[in-house]
């Protein structure tokens, strides 16, 4: 890809940000968000973002994405022990053909568990009072 395609302030993620969206909010800081997805992969699946608006990989700064990878760092913490997990998944996708969907960088934190398969993407949608529930657990363990 020659040019890089310009950050989109109409995504899912920053209307999230705007406030003009719904999200279950685990974590704010003054560079980063996190949330859980909607359609998770496994349960307790969480986004973490930068507020800064980058596309991806390749428009963060690295001082954003620095925070980001720490602020993920702290939720696999968190959340290994909120949902008693066996182990945690980390996966960051960058423009289409890298499997990225939403084009605002965006670092999944999945909570795994011994002998269970990931569910493929957007495969099923999670209930608002599950994600409640899950957002409400990961929080207490953040210390929130
Ligand atoms: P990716 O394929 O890496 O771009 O991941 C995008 C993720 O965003 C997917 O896991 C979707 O399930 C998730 N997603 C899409 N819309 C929303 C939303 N409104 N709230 C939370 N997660 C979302």
């Amino acid at each position: 890809m020659s040019t890089r395609p310009a950050y989109d302030n109409e995504n899912i993620f920053a209307k999230i940000l705007r406030g003009e969206m719904p999200a279950h909010k685990v974590y704010e800081d003054d560079r980063a968000f996190v949330f859980l997805d909607i359609f998770p992969r496994a349960p307790g699946h969480a986004l973490v973002i930068p507020k800064a608006p980058a596309r991806n990989i390749f428009d963060i700064t690295p001082e954003d994405l620095a925070h980001v990878a720490k602020v993920a760092q702290t939720v696999a913490h968190a959340a290994i022990e909120a949902y008693d997990a066996d182990g945690i998944t980390v996966i960051q996708s960058n423009e289409k053909a890298g499997g990225q969907e939403v084009f605002h960088l965006h670092v999944h934190v999945i909570p795994r568990y011994e002998g269970q398969r990931l569910k493929p993407p957007a495969s099923e949608m999670e209930t608002p009072e599950v994600l409640a529930g899950q957002a409400a657990k990961l929080r207490t363990a953040l210390g929130q």
